[in-house]
């Protein structure tokens, strides 16, 4: 995976945006959805390589390829800001073939269960596996491998030292789910885990069920980032008042999204600090009503805005993990994800684009991408 800009990409997309080159793509004729701006208005996108070059509604760039999306809303690729890959039961390969037709082109994983069994090795070839397909995974480097130390024999054992080394990966995001008791009881090793995670930039996902008041300040007091385990509203309130963002659940075991979503509706609650998850979901549940584009379209039922619940999907979860100028919005110089769909209040993409790459054409992924 190559998620940064290199000079070379830089310097292609610069001279492509100058008429030096021809670009890949021009997504013709589209309501564009800018995250950044807050509008929608209609447009042209350009992109060479895995990169969008331009969004100019009046640049005349010439394309190889000119689609037209006819009136369209393009829409940023959504971003699932954290899930257990294991849970899905399916191979990297199967799981594409279900999610991305769904509009999800990024996964934020936390690969517990495959770290606990195979360890850094078993990471590694997770990561090898993904390289070629159309979603870019990210990872949540495991916390707690083991699990429960002391009362379980697992494969292996991720110590401070060994989640310091695999958070220097470009693919590694953040510290994934922290148990609390591991800072309310002021545990060395893991509070190493966090400063040298935090010291690369990178972020903690946190893990804070039911805990409120003084212990959920101390918990955030130690860098934690972020909460997928907010049940009610006051718990969602209390981690954006400490500084955590919440990322709004909805999986197969756990259903948070209604409770949570209609709270933050009636007490008019800012929702630059939400996020979508999915954690734990299960195939047939996805192919049934959809991934995070599930959690979009519930949002909007339940009276959001299209733009806040999309960006809740895109450019907040890109912005939480620092990566939003690489991806999360259509605009110039970031990864060339993009989604067209016909209705904003009910997306279902009928192309879905990763990586400048048509993938997924209505529901199904195309057949030059199963070829890979
Ligand atoms: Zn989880």
């Amino acid at each position: 995976m190559q998620l940064f800009k290199t000079f070379e990409v830089i310097k292609e997309t610069v001279e492509t945006g100058l008429g030096m080159y021809p670009c890949d793509l021009k997504l013709a004729n589209v309501m564009l959805v800018n995250v950044f701006s807050g509008e929608i208005y209609r447009s042209n996108i350009y992109i060479k390589n895995d990169r969008i070059v331009s969004i100019d509604p009046d640049a005349e760039l010439q394309a190889h390829r000119v689609l037209d999306c006819n009136g369209q809303y393009a829409i940023p690729g959504f971003i699932d800001t954290h899930m257990h890959f294991e849970t899905t039961m399916l191979s990297p390969e199967a799981l594409a073939s279900v999610v991305v037709p769904h509009g999800s082109t990024t996964l934020c994983a936390d690969l517990m269960e495959i770290a606990n069994v195979a360890g850094r090795p078993g990471l590694e070839e997770m990561l090898k596996s993904i390289d070629r397909l159309p979603y870019r995974m990210l990872v949540e480097v495991s916390s707690r491998v083991p699990t429960a130390p002391g009362l379980e024999t697992t494969g292996a054992i991720l110590d401070a030292e060994a989640v310091a080394e695999i958070m220097t990966w470009e693919e590694s995001i953040s510290l994934g789910e922290l148990d609390p008791s591991k800072i309310l009881f002021v545990m060395d090793e893991y509070l190493h885990k966090i400063a040298d995670t935090v010291a690369k930039r990178k972020i903690v996902n946190g893990h804070a069920i039911g805990r409120l008041g003084q212990e959920l300040n101390v918990y955030a007091s130690a860098g934690v980032s972020d909460d997928h385990e907010c049940v009610t509203i006051e718990e969602l309130l209390a981690r954006l008042r400490v500084g955590m963002r919440v990322l709004v659940r909805e999986g197969s075991t756990e259903r948070n999204l209604d409770a949570l979503i209609k709270g933050v509706l009636e007490l008019k609650i800012d929702c630059e600090n939400l996020l979508f998850c999915t954690d734990d979901k299960h195939v047939n549940e996805i192919q049934e009503e959809g991934h995070i584009n599930y959690n979009v379209n519930r949002a909007i039922e339940l009276g959001m805005e299209p733009m806040q619940a999309i960006r809740a999907a895109t450019i907040n979860a890109a912005r939480h993990f620092r990566l939003d100028d690489e991806f999360g919005s259509i605009t110039p110089g970031r990864k060339a994800d993009v989604l067209l769909a016909k209705d904003i209040r009910d997306i279902q993409p009928t192309t879905v684009i990763f990586e400048g790459k048509v993938v997924a054409e209505n529901g199904n992924l195309t057949e030059e991408c199963m070829l890979g």
